[in-house]
This record gives structure tokens, sequence and C-alpha cells, in this order.
């Protein structure tokens, strides 16, 4: 199968291409990863044979990712039903099977347990500590957890998890942030490894 021989800029070019927010809301801090950040994180998971959950998957890049990197069983989890709408047509188009729940995260009980939880969930700026229930719910549901956060909130996952910084990426900010300005910002996001409670 092609999927297995796939480098990551290889990755990162096939999830770039894909259809991105059509209208990001704020209120859901909707910010869409880049492919290589997506690819890398994909290619860290090692999601090879393993069961994936991406939480608050939007328009279902980290989902995508493992399963093209051979994830056995992927499930999307995203309240916002024209993202996901974005999400099953994206993973249509590549011939995916990827399972979808359209539901809020936080109150997700699933009946079973996944490998690997994957998350690039909204940072908190405008639901104080959305990233802390993310990552809890994360850590309910699977046995290890990669998860893009924002670099301002490490000291509180290396004090208070099993916790551990895989890299550090600049974040292009969305759009809507930037677009009346010349330049366009950044900002720091760690990839953090947590290992699960199960
Ligand atoms: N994982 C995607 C989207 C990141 S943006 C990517 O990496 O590109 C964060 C996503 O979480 C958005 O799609 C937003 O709609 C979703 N989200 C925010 N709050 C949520 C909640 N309570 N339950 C489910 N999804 C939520």
């Amino acid at each position: 199968m092609w999927v297995w021989i796939l480098k990551p800029k290889q990755l990162a070019m096939v999830l770039d291409e894909l259809e991105g927010f059509l209208r990001p809301k704020p209120s859901l801090e909707q910010w869409r990863t880049p492919g290589g950040i997506a690819a890398e994180l994909a290619f860290l998971a090692s999601p090879q044979g393993r069961s994936v959950v991406d939480l608050g998957t939007g328009t279902g890049i980290l989902a995508i990712a493992c399963k093209l990197m051979g994830a056995r069983r992927v499930v999307g989890v995203e309240n916002d039903r024209e993202a996901l709408e974005i999400a099953m047509r994206n993973a249509e188009k590549l011939g995916l099977e990827i399972e979808w729940i359209n539901t809020d995260v936080l109150s997700w009980q699933p009946r079973e347990s996944f490998d690997i939880a994957v998350l690039n969930p909204p940072f908190g700026s405008v639901k104080r500590h959305m990233d802390r229930q993310f990552v809890e719910k994360a850590l309910e549901v699977a046995e290890e957890v990669f998860a893009l956060l924002s670099s301002r909130a490490r000291n509180f996952w290396l004090k208070n998890y099993n916790a551990r910084i895989l890299r550090t990426y600049s974040f292009p900010l969305p759009r809507q942030h930037w677009f009346h300005r010349r330049k366009r910002e950044f900002m720091e996001v760690d990839l953090v490894y947590f290992a699960g409670n199960i």
C-alpha cells in the first residue's frame, strides 16, 4: 500500500492540499495545523496498526495524517458540524475510512479506549482552561497523547503531568488575526507528549 512509503515532506504536501475551515469561528478557536507540523506529529506518534482519536478534529488534518501513516482505526471528534463536513470531504477525496463523531469533546464518553490521542485543541484564550480540559479528556480515553499546545502553558504541563516537550514550532496565526497588518504573525506552540492514565 502506498501509504507505507510516505516521507514526511510528501505527507506534508498531501495535508497542505486539504480543504481548510471555510469561515473559521473565533469562539471555537478554529486554527488549522500547517501540513508540515501535522506530518511531523503523525510521524512521531507512530500510529501504524494502532487506534487513534483526534479530539477537536476541525477539518480533519491530524486524523487524516494518522490514517495515511497506517493507523488501523481513526475517530475524529468535533462539535462544529460545518467543520466536520469538510473533514468528511477531505477523507473521502483520499479514499480514507475514518469515523467522524459530531459532539462536544468534553462530554463525550466513548465505550472504547484508544492507543493514541492527537489534538490541537483550543488554547483557552476564549474559554479559560479549554486546553486543560481537552488534555484531561485525552488522558482519560487514550494510552498516549500527542498535543499541540501554547508554549506559554509549558511549565504547567511539565509540573503537573507526566509530560515531555517533543518539538517547538512557530505557528502562523489565523488569517483573521493578521490580514490587516503587513507582516504575518506567529505564536510559539509545543508538541507535548503525555503518558496516559490507562
Ligand atoms: N485539529 C484541527 C483543528 C484545530 S482548531 C487542526 O489541527 O487543524 C480546534 C478545534 O476544536 C476546532 O475545530 C473547534 O471547532 C474544535 N472545538 C472547540 N471546542 C470544542 C468542543 N468543546 N468539542 C469539540 N470540538 C471543539
